[in-house]
């Protein structure tokens, strides 16, 4: 598998062409940003701990049934990945209130929801990656009807997986982000899914064990990284 020219460079990570079309490659930074990349910093080791977590979840994703893009972890911070064409939403999950949806509403962090609840945010920097709902994505032809239909069946799904996953390993997920792509017609899994995007609270302690503690300053940052992959491939 050769390297080929860059094709993206993101927030936290790069993503290549390879010499087969159909295939990319992944490589995750250390860089950090938050607010919107108003706050900016490095977390060392990050993009080891999320390119590894990433990969181990997605192929527990796909054992029990959701396509993702994962393809062949390369070495510690890059993985092939299937070539997709991105649905620019981000497709947010939430089983606890937290972060900006605590404010929105005026609901106390912490507070369990009565039913998990899905937002899409579209994805656009300049615009501050602003809400926007499903008649909206219609409107100006983000997504079809089945796409939307699809996607948060998919959503739905991948949540369930996941919180029944992170209960074993002592974590809570109180919320998450992903993205979803195209290829050959379907809608797939095609990002990651790590400590950058996700809240995950110790069940015990509530210990926040994500990017909460850099977004909030909160210290221990690198340690709860290495203690989220820790657990991850404890169960793994
Ligand atoms: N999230 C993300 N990328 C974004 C915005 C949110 O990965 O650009 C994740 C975030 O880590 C959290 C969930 O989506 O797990 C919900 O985030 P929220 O809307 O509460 O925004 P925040 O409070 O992080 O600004």
């Amino acid at each position: 598998m050769e390297k080929g020219a860059l094709l993206y460079e993101g927030k936290a990570k790069r993503v290549y062409r390879t010499d087969d079309e159909k295939l990319f490659i992944v490589s995750y930074k250390d860089d950090a940003t938050a607010f919107n990349g108003e706050k900016k910093g490095t977390i060392t080791g990050k993009g080891v701990v999320n390119n590894r977590m990433s990969n181990m979840i997605c192929q527990m994703l796909e054992e029990e049934g959701i396509e993702t893009h994962f393809v062949k972890e390369l070495n510690d911070r890059e993985t092939v990945v299937k070539a997709v064409q991105i649905v620019p939403l981000e497709v947010i999950v939430r089983n606890v209130a937290a972060g900006s949806f605590s404010k929105r509403f005026g609901v106390e962090e912490g507070t369990v929801l009565k039913s998990p609840t899905l937002e899409y945010c579209l994805k656009d920097d300049a615009l501050g990656d602003p809400m926007i709902n499903e008649y909206h994505i219609l409107a100006l032809d983000i997504a079809t009807e089945e796409e939307l239909k699809a996607m948060s069946d998919l959503t739905f799904k991948i949540n369930k997986i996941l919180c029944a996953f992170f209960e074993q390993v002592g974590v809570k997920l109180i919320d998450f982000k992903i993205e979803l792509g195209r290829v050959d017609g379907k809608i797939i899994l095609a990002d990651e899914i790590s400590p950058d995007t996700c809240r995950f609270w110790d069940a015990e302690t509530n210990k926040k064990l994500d990017k909460d503690r850099f977004r909030r300053d909160l210290g221990g940052v690198e340690e709860v990284y290495q203690e989220m992959l820790n657990r991850v491939t404890s169960r793994r």
